[in-house]
């Protein structure tokens, strides 16, 4: 019997009310929305992760989720690899369901998530790693080998 990936799922309204913590790494090459950004390459790209569960300044359960890595992408300039620094802090609010999903993102500036069933952390660390690499990376400065 292998695992499957419903055992790292977990209760987020739980982890809110107890204000527990989850940590662990994952490759960024086996998130489908990520792999496709990235550089090609055989090597794992790890991504650091902790979800911990909190009430957001308004009182409401939330989690605050923390990814930290670096991430190979391809500069749009020179076309030549480019290693991105990843690290983001994000807090999101639970919705319990649809409708208090829509009320809350009327509400508030910040993201909210449904939260109606376990929630697996690899999704949330793909949606935030989604968010935090840029749409066109570009070196800083002169790309390597030019100018
Ligand atoms: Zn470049």
């Amino acid at each position: 019997m292998s695992a499957s990936s419903s055992d790292v799922r977990f209760d987020a309204f739980k982890l809110a009310r107890r204000a527990g913590s989850l940590a662990g790494s994952i490759d960024a090459r086996e998130l489908p929305y990520v792999a496709e950004t990235l550089a090609p390459g055989d090597d794992p790209v790890p991504i650091a992760w902790t979800i911990e569960g909190r009430k957001s300044a308004e009182g409401r359960p939330s989690l605050a989720i923390d990814i930290e890595g670096s991430a190979p992408l391809v500069c749009q300039r020179c076309l030549n690899r480019l290693d991105w620094p990843v690290e983001q802090a994000t807090e999101v609010l639970l919705a319990g369901d649809e409708r208090e999903l829509a009320a809350l993102d009327d509400a508030s500036e910040g993201e909210v998530i449904l939260a109606d069933g376990p929630l697996d952390p690899a999704e949330l660390v793909e949606d935030e790693l989604v968010l935090a690499l840029p749409f066109a990376p570009l070196h800083e400065g002169p790309c390597p080998g030019q100018g």
